[in-house]
């Protein structure tokens, strides 16, 4: 293990610019991008190209710039990742590439790509327009902005703080401010309001959290309800077909449903693939923070700053869910690592 650690410890020194060299090899390309991978059991199917590609083309479409070239995208083991600061990613702008070591925070990164020649005054708004435009929402409470817009290294910024600021700048002001800011316009030029005055408005009148942007509040099909209270469909799906995802679950294919449920005692049984995890949806923006495990059976991905894992029930088991409170619940189906995932997913209300 230790000659490992030493080797890879070498090679990031060696290859502090020299990543090109020591690419992963090319196993992907989609419209927008080509795609390299050395991550061990990782595998992109279907949806998860078609997620990359839409979510390029509204960053554009939302910053108002248009990239003329592909992206390149690398996923490697976190000890091969080459960045600095983030354990999870970088974009590096000098050889315009995004390197990964997971498919989380690829979203932030996507932005940083678009936006390579825009003028963003800070590092504040830079990171915060990174992190609002994702896939997930903000979350924040109202505090710190002027302090938290004066730090100029990565480590040193509070990132929720500051996506929740732009999220709120986009609410309230709208994309031309965001756009004229990045450009270069003073706060002042673009709002109207000095960055004082925007962050004393923010403190008194922002929502503890945002939603996720209005096309990624869980665009998912739903399940199929075959009659009152029992939902049930059967899946048979490779990779490559439309509704498989390759992030959902253990690698390979799986597929993703939402479901409506009032509060009530369920019955949960997978058959096939390995597991079914449940993550409730936020679906408006909510003044307070929530409750822990908001669901009874799951969290809601409004909680623990929205890091909240699914809750994740394992196939060919029944399982029983009291759902204290009701709303639109994330289901993922987890098929096989490998091959087709041939199964099925049926909830029946019993109480
Ligand atoms: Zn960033």
């Amino acid at each position: 293990m230790r000659s490992t650690v030493k080797t890879s410890l070498l090679l990031a020194v060696l290859c502090g610019g020299c990543a090109e060299d020591q690419l992963p090899p090319i196993l992907w390309e989609t419209e927008r991008a080509i795609i390299g991978s050395e991550l061990d059991g990782f595998e992109l199917c279907h949806d998860d190209f078609v997620m990359l590609d839409e979510h390029v083309a509204l960053v554009e479409d939302m910053l108002g710039v248009e990239r003329s070239s592909k992206f390149e995208v690398y996923f490697y083991d976190l000890d091969g990742l080459p960045c600095g600061v983030s354990p999870q990613g970088c974009y590096r702008r000098e050889a315009d590439q995004i390197h990964m070591a997971t498919w989380e925070g690829l979203d932030h990164e996507i932005v940083h790509a678009v936006a390579r020649d825009e003028s963003f005054p800070s590092l504040f708004w830079e990171e915060g327009t990174a992190d609002a435009l994702r896939w997930v929402g903000t979350i924040g409470d109202g505090e710190g902005v002027l302090e938290n817009a004066t730090k100029t290294r990565p480590e040193d910024l509070d990132y929720l703080n500051a996506r929740h600021f732009v999220r709120w700048v986009i609410e309230t002001h709208g994309l031309e401010s965001l756009r004229r800011i990045i450009s270069g316009a003073t706060e002042k030029e673009a709002t109207g309001s000095s960055l004082e005055e925007l962050a004393a408005m923010h403190r008194e009148s922002v929502p503890y959290a945002y939603p996720a942007l209005e096309p990624y509040v869980c665009p998912f099909d739903a399940l199929p309800e075959l009659e009152a209270g029992v939902w049930q469909e059967e899946f048979d799906l490779g990779c490559d077909e439309r509704g498989a995802t390759g992030v959902g679950g253990v690698g390979g294919v799986s597929v993703v449903r939402t479901i409506d449920l009032e509060p009530g005692r369920y019955r949960l049984l997978q058959q096939g693939g390995s597991f079914t995890a449940l993550l409730g949806c936020q679906l408006t923006p909510n003044d307070a923070p929530l409750p822990e495990m908001f669901h009874g059976a799951a969290f809601n991905e409004a909680e623990m700053s929205r890091k909240a894992p699914p809750t994740y029930y394992p196939a060919e088991e029944e399982h029983i869910l009291d759902v204290t409170r009701g709303g639109r619940i994330r289901v993922t189906v987890a098929g096989e690592a490998q091959g087709r995932f041939v199964g099925s997913v049926e909830f029946a209300r019993i109480e």
